[in-house]
């Protein structure tokens, strides 16, 4: 189980996004637009981001390369989500510091795999501490 922030701004596209993580048992952070994502992204420490490119004001692009200079949020794993099977996105998006790259429509064997490959990979937070000693009961 992994908490799962997706940043996407078209509700059915939303849906479709929490429908498919709920069922494989994540925890999802829904966020509208860059900025909230962003503020999530720091206040939650996600195991993952799902990020759409094309948001309105900010994009996905400009929101990831913020989130991977970051040192509280740069070890998130970062999948892009575009709309178009276009090669400069792709382009983009690796330059953006995503860690990987899916087209949609979301097709959920491709979105599990690429999960699973980052979710195991992926280092623990920089920022996440380990307690010395369990508490005294
Ligand atoms: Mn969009």
């Amino acid at each position: 189980m992994a908490k799962v922030l997706v940043v996407e701004d078209n509700p059915a596209n939303m849906k479709l996004t929490s429908l498919l993580l709920h069922s494989a048992g994540h925890i999802v952070l829904p966020a509208v637009d860059a900025e909230t994502g962003l503020r999530l992204a720091l206040d939650e420490q996600p195991d993952l981001i799902l990020m759409d490119i094309q948001l309105p004001g900010m994009d996905g692009l400009a929101a990831t390369a913020i989130l991977k200079q970051d040192p509280a949020t740069e070890a998130i794993p970062i999948i892009a989500l575009s709309a178009l099977a276009m090669k400069a996105d792709k382009e983009r998006s690796q330059t953006a510091g995503c860690d990987a790259y899916i087209v949609k429509p979301l097709r959920y064997k491709e979105l599990y795999s690429v999960m699973d490959h980052l979710l195991q990979v992926s280092p623990p937070p920089a920022n996440q501490t380990v307690p010395l000693s369990l508490p005294a009961e």
